[in-house]
């Protein structure tokens, strides 16, 4: 498959997941009562310390992330575990995956990758 290809590929994983966690809302994101940033298992939620957090939540598109559910979410949301874990499958087997990963370092890396082999033939 080529960059292109893989490129759409990881928009298309992203805007089902999107999709699905919007729906499901497994996490719950909140503010507590001190006005921190926590999840509806967690005071240390997944975001917590990432170079890519932001006042209102992530800057960047990572699948990895999107994918991602601890075993709280994905003992309570037991349908949506399973089809992230196919999703995530996809991703892996096609390199797109990665916890806080942006979408461009994982493209840079598979450029760079594809670079490689190209001159090495
Ligand atoms: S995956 Fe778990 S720890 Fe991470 S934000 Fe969701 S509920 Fe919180
Ligand atoms: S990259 Fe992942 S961990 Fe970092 S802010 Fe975005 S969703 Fe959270």
């Amino acid at each position: 498959m080529n960059l292109i290809s893989k490129s759409f590929l990881y928009n298309f994983l992203y805007f089902i997941a999107n999709q699905l966690i919007k729906y499901y809302n497994p996490c719950q994101i909140h503010k507590d009562i001190d006005g921190e940033t926590v999840c509806v298992y967690y005071l240390k939620w997944c975001c917590r310390d990432c170079k890519f957090l932001g006042p209102n939540g992530c800057t960047t598109k990572c699948l990895g992330c999107k994918l991602h559910l601890c075993t709280k979410a994905a003992n309570v949301n037991a349908g949506l575990y399973k089809v992230f874990s196919k999703m995530k499958s996809i991703a892996r087997k096609h390199e797109l995956d990665g916890i806080r990963r942006s979408k461009k370092e994982v493209m840079n890396r598979l450029s760079l990758k594809y670079n490689e082999a190209k001159s090495a033939t």
